[in-house]
């Protein structure tokens, strides 16, 4: 299934919108280099990726024909969200990836992240998961559930 999901590069530009799309469950790559010829080799490398960028240039040049390369065209978070759901179908789906490191989470038990969650949150909530690299724990809400009802999506918040 993780198969046939949209694989992304986002470009300097659009480091919020990378954080977004790996909480969605999309797999984003986001360096923080600039270089039009660099992304251009990565994505050649990696055809499975769709380069997302707001640099009409490289959107355009010809070695990302044939739907390498998206334009983004907004600079608003939700509007750059509703492009990405329009273009690619996205849809927020679990697991999510970590928003820092781009791997898996991981389910855990609510009694192993004792030590790493606030009280009111392991009161509160039944559902936790843990990224295998930098070992952040996530849970359902959180901070973020302001934009998930301004999206109309229930998505994950970050620990
Ligand atoms: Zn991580």
């Amino acid at each position: 299934m993780e198969q046939s999901l949209p694989r992304f590069l986002a470009d300097v530009m659009l480091g919020r919108l990378a954080r977004w799309l790996r909480i969605f469950g999309y797999d984003t790559a986001y360096l923080h280099r600039s270089e039009d010829d660099f992304l251009i080799y990565l994505i050649l490398e990696d055809p499975k990726r769709t380069l997302l960028t707001r640099d009409v240039e490289l959107a355009t040049t010809p070695l990302l024909a044939d739907n390498k390369a998206f334009l983004v065209k907004s600079t608003n978070l939700a509007e750059q969200i509703e492009e990405l759901r329009t273009a690619f179908s996205i849809a927020p789906r679990k697991p999510a990836m970590c928003a820092h490191c781009n791997r898996r989470l991981v389910t855990v038990e609510k009694e192993r992240v004792v030590d790493a969650v606030p009280q009111y949150i392991l009161l509160n909530r039944d559902s936790f998961w843990r990224c295998p690299l930098c070992e952040r724990v996530y849970w359902e809400g959180t901070h973020q559930e302001g934009m998930n009802r301004f999206l109309g999506y229930n998505i994950w918040g970050e620990a």
